[in-house]
């Protein structure tokens, strides 16, 4: 066992207990000034859910300027997220008190709030493998997983896409029991080199039960194609001391370190969208922990406004980010699902948000790729404001498409300077979009000034 090991175990073991909807008085009594705002909170989370974690209550959140406080904005839910005419009706019910209307309202108001975007529910589950319900195959090479015990996370983003989830509004599990079933479809599929273990945040999950789904992988003759085992994760900056307290967190970086004997390369994406998250001693000393088993951390998150939606701050954060030893990966545009209104951040002002932190950082955080939009054709980034053919227009390119010969090729549509998803983007005359409603792309396209 290593030292780091040996340290970690004789610590005291702090265990995650999350604060939940029902803890919210609690919280007012534990920090005073949540007070002013309990009530609405109290409305809000009936529509969105709400989680927290004790180190984002203890280290993130600043409790004596929650107007202003970005994390504030991120993790609790307020009736500031709903459109005015949902905020009348929830505000109404509520005041009646009649718990079987209230709950008729809030699944209304879920419902038009776009719960599924970009066909996660449809387009990406592998055709014919019915019995995979929570593995989605999207593009060639990579093949996400949902374990079922993996749905949640230590504290919940109130922009995040997958909310669904967490209200129970989705099936996307996958069952632990149907692990051989993942296999089989693995070895029919020789072109994925890399599976995304993700979730909600596979990192809530006991190492048992992630060893289940893994540890076959430590084995280098099982599935070599597999190169690669990615963990879309937010635990490094919600709850560290998953990596850092306790025989768990110890055998979970073993696994790291067998997976890596076995040749494949560990990547852990973690969630991180805010320099004040680099800063606690457990979430540094999470990092190093991490690093010691020879996986690699890359950052990535979506540009939120109200949260992170300046220039300095992506600067600031993709700089500490090296500094750690951590890889800037990229800078996302939030989904249009959710309280979408709220957190929005028209594409213009991203790419010019990008643009500016991007040029003020060194080469080493130029290793970041973005504004990026996941939506149903691939990755969508913005490279660029241009005129072309006397148009002011957005210069686009697929990072990752469902029809690879497309990755990497420029393409243009008129400028808006309000849109802020990708539906929204109109074609430059004469030219058709490449995909039709469902996301499907239709034929290779005139969009495309190369072809
Ligand atoms: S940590 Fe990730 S999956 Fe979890 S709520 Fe936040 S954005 Fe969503």
């Amino acid at each position: 066992m290593m030292d780091a090991e040996k340290e970690s175990m004789s610590e005291p073991f702090e265990k995650y207990r999350p604060w939940t909807r029902n803890q919210l008085a609690e919280l007012a009594d534990k920090h005073p000034e949540f007070s002013e705002v309990l009530s609405d909170v109290q409305m809000a989370s009936r529509v969105f859910p709400f989680r927290l974690s004790a180190h984002v209550i203890d280290n993130l959140i600043r409790w004596n300027d929650l107007e202003e406080d970005p994390f504030f904005h991120l993790l609790i839910p307020t009736m500031d997220m709903l459109e005015e005419r949902h905020r009348e009706a929830l505000r109404e019910v509520c005041l009646g008190g009649d718990e079987s209307k209230i709950s008729s309202v809030v699944n209304s108001i879920r419902s038009d709030l776009n719960p599924h975007p970009a066909g996660q529910m449809t387009l990406n589950t592998p055709e014919g493998e019915d019995h995979l319900n929570g593995v989605q195959h999207k593009y060639p090479e990579t093949v996400l997983l949902f374990p079922s015990a993996g749905q949640t996370c230590h504290a919940y983003c109130t922009y995040c896409f997958r909310w669904a989830q967490f209200i129970g509004d989705s099936d996307l599990r996958f069952a632990q029991k149907e692990a051989e079933y993942f296999f089989s479809y693995l070895q029919k599929h020789e072109e994925i080199t890399d599976v995304l273990v993700t979730g909600g945040d596979p990192m809530v999950m006991r190492t048992k039960m992630l060893q289940k789904y893994l540890e076959p992988f430590c084995d280098s003759e099982f599935l070599p194609h597999i190169n690669t085992i990615r963990f879309g994760s937010r635990a490094l900056t919600f709850w560290p001391k998953r990596f850092t307290e306790g025989e768990d967190s110890n055998e979970l970086l073993a696994m790291f370190r067998r997976l890596i004997s076995a040749g494949r390369h560990v990547a852990f994406m973690a969630h991180i969208g805010h320099p004040r998250e680099l800063e606690s001693p457990t979430f540094k000393k999470a990092v190093k922990r991490i690093q010691r088993t020879g996986a690699v951390i890359r950052s990535q998150a979506p540009l939120i406004a109200g949260f992170n939606d300046s220039a300095d701050l992506w600067a600031q954060k993709w700089r500490k980010e090296v500094n750690l030893g951590i890889v800037p990966y990229y800078m996302f545009i939030a989904r249009d699902t959710g309280a979408q209104q709220y957190f929005k951040v028209p594409l213009s002002d991203a790419f010019e948000i990008y643009q500016e932190a991007v040029s003020n950082v060194t080469g080493l955080a130029r290793t970041v790729r973005g504004p990026s939009m996941s939506c149903g054709p691939g990755k969508v980034a913005i490279d660029g404001i241009s005129e072309i053919d006397g148009v002011k227009a957005f210069v686009l390119r697929f990072i990752q498409c469902r029809e690879p010969e497309l990755v990497g090729r420029p393409f243009f549509t008129k400028f808006d300077e309000h849109a802020s998803w990708f539906d929204e983007l109109e074609p430059i005359d004469g030219q058709v979009l490449p995909w039709d409603s469902n996301g499907r792309l239709k034929l290779p396209s005139p969009l495309l000034r190369d072809e």
